[in-house]
């Protein structure tokens, strides 16, 4: 039966000696994942800006002046460019983000033909488009969609704090829809939004009581945008970052925990020392959405250092003439009536 976990065996390790703490979650990294390995995602905004929801941290919220600029969803042509690339860059996993507080019926079908043809391309595909009911959840799957990603960002005691717009019981409903769907699960938070150690713990132990675990769980660190209410936020401390990350490798022994948001951030130190608590998955490309990621060169050079491999696809590999030939094809293609038919 699945461990249920409760806030003293949480506190239990927060509260280890650092150096102890690292060891035994390298311990169990060591049991169910290749130590040497590192999964890599891309992620591209599809649909940018003027989101309805009020996440203080965010950039794209409507309420916030902040630099980035709305833009519409974005053409096929253009997606599946950024897939390719991401491809033949080293990643195995394709995520688009839309900042909607959820997909509109109208764009359902195009949102589906855009899961089909990235995975035609041998990528694994996530999405991550605000809420979902459960019959879109379905839809989404059935068109081939492997991951979807709703953070649950915080605790549930600390949450109205930052996002009043969603309650997190919204979030729970959407990652149940998700899983009901046959979907795989991505959902982390965010450490730096100004929560407390309770917080932190809390959050985590949320995620490692779901049903089945998150098979995907990004741990971001706040990246402070000017203009959002969080852009003066304290700096933490990267020993509680990484020491978070340990104790979601212990909790949730089999799901990937990506280093998030705010890697740019972090030195080359630092970083190792994550994938050392058991960090084994990261977005790699210079942007997450609209905020700025470490330059893929500089990534390359650090997995080099470090010895880390790119994980390679768990599903059936593409065909890159495939690939190249359904790009030049739609290049031609008048784009507008090539969305107007995906939605037909
Ligand atoms: S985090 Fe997502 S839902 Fe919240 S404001 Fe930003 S884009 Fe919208």
């Amino acid at each position: 039966m699945k461990k249920k976990w409760i806030i003293e065996d949480i506190e239990k390790l927060f509260k280890k000696p650092f150096l102890e703490l690292m060891f035994e979650a390298q311990k169990i990294h060591r049991k169910n994942f290749d130590p040497n390995q590192i999964q890599i995602s891309t992620l591209l905004s599809i649909k940018t800006g003027a989101c309805p929801e009020d996440c203080k941290y965010c950039p794209q919220s409507a309420r916030y002046k902040t630099y980035v600029k709305k833009e519409r969803l974005l053409e096929m042509e253009q997606i599946l460019k950024s897939a390719y690339q991401a491809k033949k860059s080293g990643s195995n996993r394709f995520c688009m983000g839309a900042a909607w507080k959820h997909p509109s019926e109208r764009d359902m079908p195009y949102l589906e033909k855009i899961i089909q043809e990235v995975k035609k391309m041998g990528m694994e595909t996530c999405m991550t488009l605000g809420s979902l009911t459960d019959t879109q959840a379905m839809k989404l799957a059935k068109a081939g969609l492997d991951f979807y990603n709703h953070n649950l960002d915080t605790s549930k005691n600390f949450y109205s704090k930052i996002i009043t717009t969603r309650s997190y019981e919204d979030r729970l409903k959407t990652l149940e829809h998700v899983r009901n769907a046959g979907m795989k699960i991505c959902s982390g938070g965010i450490i730096g939004l100004g929560e407390k150690k309770q917080d932190r713990m809390e959050l985590l132990m949320q995620l490692a009581n779901l049903q089945i675990a998150p098979e995907s769980v990004p741990i971001n660190m706040l990246v402070k945008i000017k203009g959002t209410p969080l852009e003066k936020n304290k700096e933490i401390d990267p020993f509680d970052f990484i020491r978070t990350i340990a104790v979601a490798r212990i909790i949730m022994s089999n799901s990937y925990i990506r280093l998030s948001a705010g890697r740019e951030k972090m030195n080359e130190q630092t970083q190792a020392m994550c994938f050392m608590a058991g960090a084994n998955s990261i977005f790699y490309g210079c942007k997450l959405l609209t905020t700025s990621n470490p330059e893929e060169k500089k990534d390359f050079l650090l997995l080099k250092k470090l010895g880390l491999n790119m994980k390679k696809n768990n599903i059936q590999k593409g065909n890159h003439q495939e690939s190249i030939s359904l790009l030049e094809k739609l290049s031609k293609i008048n784009n507008k009536k090539y969305y107007n038919a995906a939605k037909s």
